[in-house]
């Protein structure tokens, strides 16, 4: 699946330092700083095409972006690899509601996220691989679990036993009960009949009537959510042996954390016997006045809309960065009224003959943004700054302030 434009990013200065970048691990709950490597492994968790792109996935796109440009402005590589689960329950269901095919569905789909990404300046991952494409891969990544034992079959359906890792659940911090309770709203079935644990996933989904189907081993049909992106990681961003885990960050949104994360990382181990990634990024989830934003009440706010409403792109970033990313965030006018007017303030200072010294806050905003993404902080010092230009100060290098803050905040106008 091709991807969208690559993004050139203006090297910093080599007099501006760079500290480690903090991050919060759901797995230990912890604020901690990324080791120093030259080549960090990125994965993502990417869009089922049937709502692309409302704020709470450009919200997570855009923190993850944020990270991929920290670590680049450092010197380093980053590899990243994006999904998207183009064959789901989900898809299948808006697209026989809406009486086209399933395919047609997800190519707009993935069409306007494309568009939007692009809007919205996000790095484009290296891989971005769609499950239908990757449908080999898929297969082999569930022919590894039987091998391993971790299989067993309900009619003609497999599914893999979570508890086959001893370490499953140590990722997500909660309860029986609750996991219970999660997988049951999130797509799991934790009451079929024939389950050796209410909790074991399903891997292979044997095709059914008017369902389309890929042909394997155990059979035709398609695969399970979870070992999607298992496989997906485990092929594109190639682990390193001698390393105790697969990938560094594993990334998605904080609904992902159970039972997808979860059950990816525990199928992976159960592939290759290495914990699966160093680090989980989870970002909090977008509502709208009050609400939670969701699909059934239908209070989803699209990317695409408000950007065709005359809503600069950048300004939505802006607002999105007024949050710490692993907050939940209440979306509203007045948010997106206020980034806009200080991106225009932003824009008619950067334009200015003489400005306020500008190093002290390039060496600001990175200093906030390695403390676990300090984004409300980064913008507080960009704020402090047009203060001090408006103010009459003097001494900075407007052109110079302009590429940092696009390097590191994509905030290019
Ligand atoms: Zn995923």
């Amino acid at each position: 699946m091709h991807s969208w434009p690559e993004i050139y990013l203006p090297k910093l200065a080599d007099r501006f330092d760079f500290p480690g970048l903090s991050l919060f691990n759901t797995e230990t709950q912890k604020i901690e700083e990324l080791e120093k490597k030259t080549l960090y492994r990125m994965y993502v968790c990417g869009i089922t095409p049937y709502d692309a792109t409302h704020l709470g996935h450009a919200a997570t796109y855009l923190t993850f972006d944020l990270i991929n440009r920290y670590l680049r402005a450092t010197g380093a590589r980053v590899d990243f690899v994006e999904n998207i689960t183009d064959i789901d329950d989900p898809l299948l269901e808006r697209a026989a509601r809406d009486g086209i095919t399933w395919q047609e569905l997800a190519q707009s789909q993935i069409d306007l996220f494309r568009g939007d990404m692009t809007d919205l300046r996000i790095i484009p991952p290296k891989n971005y691989i769609g499950v239908v494409e990757a449908m080999d891969l898929v297969v082999d990544a569930v022919e590894k679990l039987r091998q391993a034992g971790t299989t067993y079959l309900v009619d003609s359906d497999l599914y893999f036993t979570v508890r086959s890792d001893s370490e499953f659940g140590e990722r997500s911090h909660l309860s029986q009960d609750e996991m219970l309770k999660i997988f049951a709203e999130r797509g799991g079935d934790p009451t079929r009949i024939g389950k050796r644990d209410p909790l074991d996933a399903l891997v292979w989904l044997s095709q059914r009537e008017g369902e389309p189907g890929w042909p394997s081993p155990f059979g035709a049909g398609r695969p399970g959510w979870h070992i999607e992106c298992c496989a997906i990681a485990l092929h594109y961003l190639t682990p390193d042996a001698g390393d105790t885990y697969a990938i560094d960050i594993q990334g998605g949104g904080s609904d992902l954390i159970f039972p997808h994360h979860e059950m990816s990382a525990t199928q992976s181990r159960a592939i290759n016997g290495q914990r699966f990634a160093r680090t989980y990024v989870h970002t909090g989830m977008i509502g709208l006045d009050g609400e939670k934003m969701s699909k059934s009440l239908g209070n989803l706010v699209f990317v695409s809309k408000l950007i065709q409403s005359g809503v600069s792109p950048v300004s939505i970033r802006w607002a999105l960065m007024e949050r710490a990313y692993g907050a939940d965030l209440m979306w509203n006018d007045s948010l997106l009224a206020q980034a806009e007017r200080d991106i225009q303030r932003l824009q008619l200072n950067l334009a200015r003959m003489e400005v306020a010294p500008t190093d002290s806050v390039i060496t600001a905003v990175i200093e906030s943004l390695s403390h676990n993404l300090d984004t409300a902080g980064a913008l507080n010092h960009i704020r402090a700054w047009m203060d001090a230009t408006e103010a009459g100060a003097t001494g900075g290098e407007a052109g110079e302030l302009s590429r940092a803050l696009d390097t590191l905040l994509g905030l290019a106008p």
